[in-house]
């Protein structure tokens, strides 16, 4: 089977390959489709979902998107569905760490409790949607620990792990992450959808 995969970043492509083998992933790219696709909803879920739907639509086809950010409980929240444009456009994940550790200045560390969230969205071509959504709970550190892993990693401590996602091997972090949690839910779904189908 075929999933359009509404992206065009090659480490989500990879992640997505490496879940679902046995699908056939196509990015958009691949079928064409290059412009930027306006997130304009207010939750992850939305975001999503407007993503997978464009392009199902546009496709005639089974799409699957996603999206993601980080949540900071002592900033209510924040960055949340803006965490790729925390410190404005063109910067860089630099830039982001150093505007939230500038934000947690001074608060201790039991407060400092943050949670990485993950929305899949898949749209089949006569409307039928599903959504899944994990998250992967963990602190934000006072200062950046590793250089693995992207964006908020090296400031992300996951408590089981005694350090940060930055500082353990991608496959480590990828059997505890948000969006990897969302796919295996994906991949649950469209296994039991096949075998009440077949
Ligand atoms: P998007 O889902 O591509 O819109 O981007 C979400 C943003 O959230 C990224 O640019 C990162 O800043 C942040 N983010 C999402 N997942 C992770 C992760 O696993 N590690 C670090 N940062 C993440």
């Amino acid at each position: 089977m075929r999933l359009i995969l509404a992206t065009s970043n090659k480490g989500k492509l990879k992640e997505v390959k490496e879940i679902l083998p046995e699908y056939d992933i196509v990015t958009m790219g691949e079928m064409g489709i290059n412009e930027d696709i306006e997130e304009n909803g207010t939750t992850f879920e939305e975001n999503a979902y407007i993503k997978a739907k464009f392009i199902a639509d546009r496709l005639n086809a089974v799409t699957i998107a996603d999206d993601s950010g980080l949540e900071v409980d002592y900033l209510d929240g924040a960055p949340g569905i803006y965490s790729a444009r925390f410190a404005g456009e063109g910067a860089s994940d630099k830039d982001r760490n150093e505007k939230l550790l500038s934000l947690l200045k001074d608060v201790p560390f039991e407060k400092r409790t943050a949670r990485y969230v993950c929305a899949i969205a898949i749209v089949f071509p006569d409307g039928e949607k599903h959504i899944f959504k994990q998250t992967c709970e963990g602190y934000i550190l006072d200062e950046e620990v590793g250089n693995g892993g992207f964006g908020y990693d090296p400031l992300f401590y996951f408590p089981e792990f005694k350090t940060t996602l930055a500082n353990v091997p991608l496959d480590v972090k990828n059997t505890v992450s948000h969006r990897s949690k969302a796919l295996e839910e994906l991949k649950k779904f469209l296994a039991e959808r096949k075998s009440k189908e077949a």
